[in-house]
């Protein structure tokens, strides 16, 4: 195939669900990890096609949506300073920090400039050179080496009013926290193909030995899903539990060696807190010591030092998507739900992001 009509054709999609049906014996939960793939699973009703045993749980795979609330708050507090830029992605401006959000934070008058491109932050760096520029480099593995890339950028020309606020996150320790989870069960993930077309498949070997669950490499369109259910599915009913690659056309086993490359050499894994959920070991990437010098952390430390996190408090303590994101309940099991929060007043992140499993309910399967 080499068109998307043809990863989304209605005969070949009800082809595939048969073809499950056929096969799932007994009740299966399946997690997919990525906000794309929920999004496209519930903009193409693949959870209302496939048959009832198949449950589809959603995974913390949104990068804007497991982005704290306090570094959230660290970006406010640097782009409220004056003489500063806060360069970031068009999807966090919305996202609430614990008091306000960066688009709060514009109104009031700060300079935040959204980017398309992360070495756009350094050639703003270059053009005014009598402001800080600040990169918010958040993110998963995929969103890294582009991070990555203009903080290099920035060493090799040498830019001095450049560095970056980093809160990246790793997939195959958030699954490892998962499934170390003993709250509710897990059977089988589908991995999100686009990170694995970075950092290849081999890290997720030792999971699957771990915990004996099957992970299968999927992509993002109706077709790509269900061959990632199918190959889960069939793992699961003949007692396997291996690393399957269902994303052929991307994903190898090895992935992008330049982009792990260029990793490797900016970043380091560290400890990372993800929103809703708590602290993980090494499941972010901090910068390594000899690009340190780019850390906004420390080039503004006085004005984070300042910043009075006890007195905040969560934008509504009612919002469940610490759960949402864990799949530990859908949506639409939250009593707020399209009530006092929807995409227009959303109360969490999983509300607000594009990726959010919150939003792709609204969005597609609300009544
Ligand atoms: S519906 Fe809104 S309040 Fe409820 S979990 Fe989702 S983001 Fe939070």
């Amino acid at each position: 195939m080499k068109y998307v009509d043809e990863f989304r054709d209605a005969a070949a999609v009800r082809h595939a669900i048969d073809t499950i049906a056929g096969i799932a014996t007994r009740p299966w939960n399946i997690m997919e990890i990525c906000g794309g793939q929920t999004h496209s699973i519930m903009r193409h009703g693949l959870h209302e096609l496939l048959p009832d045993n198949i449950h589809l749980l959603h995974g913390p795979g949104c990068p804007v949506c497991v982005t704290p609330a306090e570094k959230i708050d660290q970006a406010i507090a640097i782009a409220m300073q004056e003489n500063t830029v806060l360069c970031s992605y068009g999807d966090m401006l919305r996202v609430p920090g614990n008091n306000r959000s960066l688009l709060d934070c514009k109104a009031l008058g700060a300079d935040v400039r959204v980017i398309y491109s992360p070495t756009e932050a350094v050639d703003i760096a270059l053009s005014e050179p009598e402001k800080q520029i600040i990169l918010f480099a958040i993110g998963f593995e995929t969103t890294a080496p582009g991070n990555a890339a203009a903080i290099r950028k920035a060493k090799l020309q040498q830019v001095e009013n450049f560095s970056a606020l980093v809160c990246q996150v790793t997939v195959p320790a958030a699954i490892d926290a998962l499934l170390g989870n003993n709250d509710f069960e897990i059977d089988g993930f589908l991995a999100a193909g686009h990170v694995c077309t970075i950092m290849g498949f081999h890290q997720y070997y030792h999971l699957a030995e771990k915990y004996q669950v099957p992970i299968v490499i999927t992509g993002f369109e109706p077709l790509d899903i269900l061959a990632g259910i199918e190959k889960c599915v069939l793992q699961l009913e003949s007692g396997q539990h291996s690393v399957e690659n269902a994303y052929a056309r991307y994903v190898t086993e090895q992935g992008n060696q330049p982009a792990q490359d260029l990793l490797q050499e900016v970043f380091q894994l560290d400890d990372q807190t993800w929103r809703g959920i708590g602290v993980m070991p090494n499941s972010g990437l901090s910068l390594n010591k000899s690009y340190r010098y780019f850390d906004a952390e420390q080039r503004f430390s006085t004005v984070l030092g300042d910043l009075d996190l006890s007195m905040s408090k969560p934008v509504n303590e009612a919002c469940q998507s610490g759960l949402v994101l864990q799949g530990k309940i859908k949506p639409d099991e939250c009593p707020l739900f399209g009530k006092q929060c929807r995409p227009d007043k959303p109360l969490g992140a999983t509300m607000v992001s594009s990726e959010g499993a919150c939003a792709a309910y609204y969005r597609y399967a609300a009544s």
